[in-house]
């Protein structure tokens, strides 16, 4: 058997072609498009793709998005500082902050710049207020990534309710909102990580499976129950050629990529999984593309709220 494959950029797609007319009608209707601030701290090399991807994709859905970048150095008085005129801005009504956060900043810095962004400009739902909302089915907007898995599972017509969901992972960025999203959705939800006693076994029981480590090829296939759906939200730069020796054959396009450019990403999924899963996401052109659209999609949802047009 070989797993369908999701499309992430197809969907991706079809939500940003959805999302740029209702943006073109908000900017007739007030007079200005909705604005996204975004901040970038340090020169994180994976980052300044992600926001460059960022930037581009809210400039064609319409989007005005500004960038504010901040060196590695600076302090977190400084970052509190840009949030705040964020907060103040009368042109932005998204704010989203790009993690990670320079190390220099301290181990707290990310729940202490999340905690200072105005509830209703945070666009991605990480202040507690949004997080509480969320825990009780009534936040407006959740985390982009799992938020775009629901998207691409809905529009995969993968049934959501009454199956088995399992999450490996519980950050507050991507395991827990998923595994909330998926529970409103009423799947029955069972929430993974680097304590959980025999990880496969538990796997092994999910309908629906989503990763989200942050290590290579870790989910093998004796994690998937056969038929399963696989979601796969792991980026890993791999650079090791060792391990894309083990991982893909030779002549596959991977190699070759990997031959090109000394580095390759992979997922959290084994390439294997694709023989035992029934539907799966691959990586690159899965779950990113995704992340994306609906950034897009959550800055038209806070500018209308702020509106009043909700
Ligand atoms: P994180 O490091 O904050 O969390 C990782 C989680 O994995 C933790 O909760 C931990 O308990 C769990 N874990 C670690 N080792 C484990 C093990 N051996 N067994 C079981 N669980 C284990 O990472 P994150 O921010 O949630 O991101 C996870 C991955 O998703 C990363 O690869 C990241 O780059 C990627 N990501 C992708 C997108 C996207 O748009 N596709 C967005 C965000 C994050």
């Amino acid at each position: 058997m070989s797993a369908r494959l999701l499309d992430g950029v197809t969907i991706g797609n079809e939500i940003r072609a959805e999302v740029a007319p209702e943006v073109a009608a908000f900017t007739g209707r007030k007079g200005r498009p909705p604005g996204l601030g975004i901040l970038l701290v340090g020169d994180n090399p994976a980052s300044e793709v992600y926001v460059r991807n960022k930037l581009k994709s809210a400039g064609e859905a319409g989007i005005r998005a500004d960038l504010e970048r901040l060196p590695a150095t600076t302090t977190m008085a400084d970052v509190l500082a840009a949030v705040d005129r964020l907060n103040r801005s009368d042109v932005h009504d998204a704010i989203l902050v790009q993690s990670p956060l320079p190390d220099a900043l301290g181990a707290d810095a990310e729940r202490r710049i999340f905690d200072a962004i105005a509830p209703d400009k945070d666009v991605d739902g990480f202040h507690p207020v949004n997080a509480g909302l969320l825990v009780q089915n009534r936040a407006s907007v959740a985390a982009g990534t799992p938020s775009g898995i629901i998207e691409l599972l809905q529009r995969s017509k993968i049934p959501i309710a009454g199956a088995r969901a399992v999450v490996i992972g519980r950050s507050d960025i991507v395991g827990k909102p998923m595994a909330l999203l998926l529970l409103h959705r009423h799947a029955t939800v069972t929430v993974c990580h680097s304590r959980t006693r025999d990880l496969p076994a538990v796997s092994r029981e999910a309908d629906i499976l989503v990763a989200a480590i942050g290590r290579p090829a870790f989910v093998t296939r004796d994690f998937v129950k056969p038929g399963a759906t696989v979601i796969d939200v792991g980026i890993n730069a791999v650079d090791d050629a060792a391990m894309v020796e083990r991982l893909f054959p030779p002549g596959s396009k991977r190699r070759d990529a990997f031959a090109k450019r000394g580095s390759i990403i992979v997922g959290d999924v084994h390439p294997d999984v694709a023989e035992v899963a029934g539907a799966l996401t691959p990586v690159p052109g899965g779950v990113g593309p995704l992340t994306i659209a609906l950034l897009l999609k959550n800055t038209l949802t806070v500018a209308r709220a702020r509106a009043g047009w909700a």
